[in-house]
């Protein structure tokens, strides 16, 4: 079966996030246990919608030791782990090609053939490629659920610990260069209340509307002063910081009571994603002191991490050579923080172009999905051989 067949086999299962994975997980466990690979599920029920982390590896681990610099308690030990996730973006219905993997121009179009399933596909087609009973050192396909909603699989995995991995590829589309490092992904929700009054009378209010532009005209200048704190390996080299969303009042004529705002920031490794919020607090906290009137809350909701894996790693190292593309760094959210947790040396590698992805008309080129193929098949006779 070549790697577009594969794909297009993928690309037909509808695996938005909104949905069961459980077809998709279905397919590639069959093609993985055919091949011989172990599967194992881990299940997640999120309100009667069965998600499922699928890991498949080539052997059982007690045949085949390898020396670990870390005291396992129990996890399976695995060398390389080639990550994707099996869910994508939702897709316009009037999109004719979404499920139908169509080729126009070296290129070939569908929902997820470039976010993640090309990935996915090469990967599966590498691992067929080769005779796995060869292989020294296990070698593991991690198929996850939900990471177009947060990396919630990988984050289940990454809390459970079924294996801890000394190097993960993890795939998103990189137009395959190796991406060793990634900005964290923070956000919080904050609220400011006030006193409501008639507007003919605002001194017998709170305006929640002004408190609010004074906390947010405060969060303006930390986001100059993050500037100071440079990783120079990004673009830009430091931590950013976005109040995206804002609403509050009731009417033209009352004074607002409440206000509410949408913080979200974006870190760079080596700083934590409480800096922000620290630092946004004590910027409530003053409001607070030099204004009786004012109440805030600030809901820290999301605080996915940032990652680095050095460049001197014998992965990077091996992509690099591999690719003939330099390392670099990702801006957009991935599993490889997850990875990290789970002991790895993880670098985000896999065919098609980010600036694509997630849109109607979503594609990846044929010979990067081809090269992706013997990228991924070097990697493992490299490093599971
Ligand atoms: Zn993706």
């Amino acid at each position: 079966m070549t790697v577009e067949q594969t794909l297009a086999d993928l690309v037909a299962i509808d695996s938005v996030s909104s949905r069961s994975n459980a077809e998709i997980v279905s397919y590639l466990e069959a093609r993985c246990s055919a091949r011989g690979l172990e599967c194992k599920r881990f299940h997640h029920d999120d309100h009667g919608l069965e998600k499922i982390n699928l890991l498949a590896v080539t052997d059982d681990q007690s045949k085949t030791p390898f020396p670990t610099h870390r005291d396992s308690g129990g996890a399976l030990q695995i060398e390389l782990a080639l990550v994707g996730h099996t869910d994508t973006v939702p897709y316009d219905p009037h999109w004719t090609e979404a499920l139908k993997l169509t080729e126009r121009d070296g290129k070939l179009y569908g929902r997820g053939a470039c976010d993640t399933k090309a990935f996915i596909a090469a990967a599966l087609t590498a691992v067929e490629s080769i005779d796995i009973g060869k292989l020294t050192k296990p070698l593991a396909l991690v198929l996850t659920a939900d990471e177009e909603i947060g990396c919630l699989g990988a984050k289940r995995l990454a809390a459970s610990r079924p294996f801890e991995a000394k190097y993960a590829i993890v795939g998103e589309p990189t137009s395959l260069q190796p991406m060793r490092a990634g900005k964290g992904y923070c956000l919080a929700q904050v609220t400011i209340r006030g006193r409501e009054a008639h507007s003919a009378y605002p001194q017998l209010g709170a305006s929640a509307i002004f408190r609010a532009a004074r906390l947010v005209q405060r969060i303006e200048s930390i986001a100059e002063d993050l500037k100071k704190d440079q990783h120079k390996d990004f673009d830009p080299p430091y931590t950013t910081l976005n109040v995206g969303l804002i609403s509050g009042g009731s009417a033209k004529n009352i004074v607002p009571g409440e206000c509410r705002f949408t913080l979200e920031w974006r870190t760079i490794p080596g700083q934590g994603p409480d800096h922000v919020l620290n630092l946004v607090r004590d910027a409530a906290a003053d409001l607070q002191r030099e204004d009786g009137d004012v109440v805030c809350e600030i809901d820290a909701d999301r605080a996915d991490e940032s990652f680095e894996t050095r460049a001197a790693s014998e992965l990077v190292q091996f992509l690099e050579q591999a690719s003939g593309k330099t390392s670099g760094t990702v801006a957009f959210g991935t599993e490889a923080p997850g990875m990290i947790h789970l002991g790895a040396e993880a670098v985000v590698f896999g065919p098609g172009d980010i600036r694509v992805a997630h849109r109607t008309g979503e594609f990846v080129p044929v010979d990067q999905l081809n090269e992706c193929v013997r990228i991924l098949k070097h990697a493992i006779e490299r490093f599971c051989l």
